[in-house]
């Protein structure tokens, strides 16, 4: 699809690192943001290829995902309805989606699970309705953040990402297998048991030893924090006069610090972390900082 994309390469002066630099795919968009939008980008113009003029999409209540659905879909001429997991509620993500023009049915947990069920049942007869997994995650998803990897003018001896399905980390791997570079790929599994993470990559790629996982920086869980995550986000962006979220980024910039500290990488090796985006998703954790 038509979006010009501004994500620069900047490089990180703090001490907490060393050579590390950020690619800022946070600036693409401040609600099509980050990884969402590499990941919505062929999927839109597939659907509109089937002209598919209506989306339906699957998230949470606080889904970056389902944000970025709805803000594409109202750029690019799309309707948009999202399913939303749980209870209804109203929360700033989902004040943004309703603005877009998103519609929000809310579903209990239980038949959240059946994604293929709840499309079928509400749109089986609307010949114009796109299924999108939750998350965007898709082989389209795949191809589009292929794209950050092929974009960089300089390589790197080591590429960090945050991950929550490993459809980012699976483009980016295939695009780093693909040109043969010798670059590391580090993820850095948000959820507990992130092992899972590497099953996800390899629908889409082969799993090679390019790929490192570590899975003990997840703080507890999916959205969850501790004080001292908490005061590294204070400290990093008071220091870089650069915002992370303390769901994904904060935790990939979090590994790199602590990584660097303890040697396992190495101080003069070129690091590249990809900022995902994702910030709004700070407004509903205001009673955390
Ligand atoms: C959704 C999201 C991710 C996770 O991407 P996956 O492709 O699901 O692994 C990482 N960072 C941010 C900021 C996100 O919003």
């Amino acid at each position: 699809m038509f979006q010009e994309i501004y994500s620069p390469v900047q490089k990180i002066e703090i001490d907490l690192f060393d050579n590390l630099f950020v690619k800022r795919d946070d600036l693409i968009d401040p609600y099509v943001s980050g990884n969402k939008w590499r990941k919505l980008k062929y999927i839109l113009a597939k659907a509109s290829n089937e002209n598919k003029k209506h989306l339906i999409t699957f998230g949470g209540a606080y889904s970056n995902h389902l944000v970025a659905t709805a803000a594409a879909a109202a750029r690019f001429g799309f309707k948009s309805t999202a399913f939303v997991r749980g209870e209804a509620v109203q929360n700033e993500m989902l004040l943004l989606c309703s603005l877009f023009g998103m519609k929000l049915i809310f579903v209990d947990r239980q038949s959240y699970k059946n994604k293929n069920l709840l499309f079928k049942s509400h749109f089986e007869d609307d010949l114009n309705a796109y299924f999108i997994d939750e998350g965007g995650a898709s082989k389209e998803a795949v191809k589009g953040c292929t794209e950050i990897i092929t974009e960089l003018n300089e390589t790197y001896d080591h590429i960090f990402v945050a991950a929550g399905t490993g459809t980012t980390a699976a483009g980016l791997l295939k695009a780093i297998q693909y040109k043969n570079l010798h670059t590391k790929l580090h993820v850095i599994p948000v959820l507990k048991g992130g092992e899972f993470i590497k099953d996800e990559i390899s629908k889409y790629t082969s799993i090679s030893d390019h790929l490192t996982l570590h899975t003990g920086f997840h703080f507890g869980g999916y959205a969850k924090t501790t004080p001292e995550l908490i005061h590294f986000i204070k400290n990093f962006t008071e220091k870089t006069g650069m915002l992370i979220d303390p769901v994904y980024t904060a935790k990939m910039f979090y590994a790199i610090a602590d990584l660097q500290r303890k040697n396992i990488i190495n101080a003069n090796d070129k690091i590249l972390a990809i900022h995902t985006g994702g910030l709004l998703g700070i407004l509903g954790m205001k009673d955390k900082f």
